[in-house]
């Protein structure tokens, strides 16, 4: 069982042991996410089928949870193709949205705090080349809340939600996709707010080929794209002091 502990400078720690045996892509042949694979992943808690009866997508109890007690921790396997989620199209992209609302719609009655997170890319936490995201439960208790306004340059003004470039974050690659209504959440996005913002993250993902993060935030409903192109070092890991290398001019050439 994982095991919650505060560090030096307050923050938490969960402390993991089995995570060191994930599976890296390259180490053994096959991938764990591939159709004909599913006996290592286990059953699904929730699929999306085709017409033939085949699984799109389908969400499994992550095998190195972090979970802590009584809490839940689970993989959504976005496509059955081995591909990344930057090679989705819109449609792809949207679908997985239902799948996401769907799903934290059903564990929404069970738990109280729930974060739904991509990574893509080893430099971006991700051990396998096959798409897919992640949610994660925790006690409300221990969740900081560590955003207060987000300030920015809007890329592209939507009908239902905004592109925009923050312009106070430390990171050096960061666009955030955000819905206008004030408190909308995953659960309760709108078939409009869904496609605007899939087609949104389909044209941000594609500017530029670093690893990237998404991160999930709602009231209102947010995406963070985070691309990490730079690495923490050591005057952000012993100052938090951020070194952000960009500018607003330059990510807005990059991004428009
Ligand atoms: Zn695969
Ligand atoms: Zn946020």
């Amino acid at each position: 069982m994982n095991k919650l502990e505060r560090d030096y400078s307050g923050d938490y720690v969960i402390i993991s042991p089995h995570r060191k045996k994930r599976p890296i892509e390259g180490e053994k042949k096959i991938c764990h996410f591939c159709p004909e694979n599913e006996k290592e992943t286990g059953k699904s808690t929730q699929e999306l089928k085709n017409e033939k009866g085949e699984w799109l997508i389908r969400s499994v109890k992550n095998k190195y949870s972090l979970a802590l007690e009584n809490e839940v921790h689970e993989v959504i396997i976005e496509t059955r193709k081995h591909k990344l989620f930057r090679d989705f199209d819109e449609t792809e992209i949207k679908q997985c949205y239902d799948f996401y609302q769907e799903r934290i719609k059903q564990l929404k009655e069970k738990y109280e705090y729930l974060y739904l997170f991509k990574n893509e890319g080893p430099t971006a936490g991700a051990s396998l080349k096959h798409a897919h995201s992640q949610i994660i439960s925790f006690p409300k208790k221990i969740i900081k809340k560590n955003e207060t306004a987000i300030n920015g340059d809007t890329l592209k003004d939507n009908k239902e939600t905004q592109t925009i470039i923050p312009t106070n974050t430390k990171h050096s690659y960061e666009i955030i996709i955000k819905c206008k209504r004030e408190n909308s959440e995953i659960a309760n996005l709108t078939e409009e707010e869904k496609t605007e913002i899939s087609s949104e993250l389909k044209k941000i993902i594609g500017k530029v080929n670093y690893d990237y993060n998404i991160l999930h935030h709602d009231h209102p409903y947010h995406a963070h794209v985070i691309f990490r192109k730079n690495v923490w070092a050591g005057i952000e890991l012993g100052l938090h002091i951020y070194v952000k290398e960009t500018t607003i001019n330059e990510l807005r050439g990059i991004f428009k």
